[in-house]
């Protein structure tokens, strides 16, 4: 009977010594749990494996983050920030992996008109785990890398720009899941289409955004990348 009171004594005090529980509720603001998505799993910024796409030093603001009614609310697009910054501005690899699509032939929008969706120039890097970051809307003759290239974490491999469907110059960027996450959504048999959804994105190089970055109206300083 002692042996089992000194083992329960021995699993309470380790259950309630767990230092990573107490280490989130300190650093995450609960206030801004659900602002972004309700129950998304957004990994703890300091552990993330990807930096903001713009160079150290540089502040911006985002203009629609995740889960929105706007354009960011389903699928692909669910978990994209969309990054006001003016035309021409440097963009970084988030995470190193190899340039698998470029299209840079279209140009630049003029003042308070839309583009059609297919009309945006972008480049995608697909990441050793199999996930592909999408950065898009670049200038025209933008991307700074070819199909096939290897790009590592933090380098510029772009300019932004504004093309496509946008009303504004900015960057628009997600992940997708890999391709074995994403689901064949194709009704035929012997044929396949798969539907991948974009994931929640944290960046280990800025200020604390447990639940994702935050858009200006709540984070009107935006965010600064810093040296990582
Ligand atoms: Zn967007």
């Amino acid at each position: 009977m002692k042996k089992l009171v000194l083992l329960l004594l021995i699993y309470l005090n380790f259950s309630c010594s767990s230092e990573k529980v107490n280490d989130e509720e300190i650093i995450c603001s609960d206030s801004q749990l659900g602002v972004n998505c309700q129950d998304a799993d957004y990994i703890q910024n300091s552990d993330s494996p990807y930096v903001l796409p713009w160079e150290i030093g540089k502040t911006f603001k985002v203009g629609q983050g995740n889960c929105t009614n706007g354009s960011h609310s389903l699928g692909q697009v669910q978990y994209a920030y969309d990054i006001d910054m003016p035309i021409g501005t440097n963009i970084v690899a988030m995470r190193s992996g190899i340039v698998v699509k470029v299209i840079e032939n279209f140009k630049d929008l003029e003042t308070g008109t839309v583009g059609a969706i297919n009309e945006a120039n972008v480049i995608n890097i697909k990441h050793a785990d199999g996930t592909e970051a999408q950065y898009v809307h670049l200038t025209y003759d933008g991307a700074l890398k070819n199909e096939g290239d290897n790009v590592t974490q933090g380098e510029i491999i772009a300019l932004s720009g504004n093309t496509g469907k946008s009303t504004g110059p900015h960057l628009h960027f997600h992940v997708i899941q890999a391709l074995n996450e994403c689901e064949d959504t194709d009704p035929r048999e012997n044929y396949t289409w798969y539907s991948c959804n974009s994931i929640p994105l944290t960046f280990k190089n800025t200020s604390e955004h447990c639940h994702g970055l935050l858009e200006s109206d709540l984070k009107s300083e935006g965010y600064t990348a810093e040296l990582y």
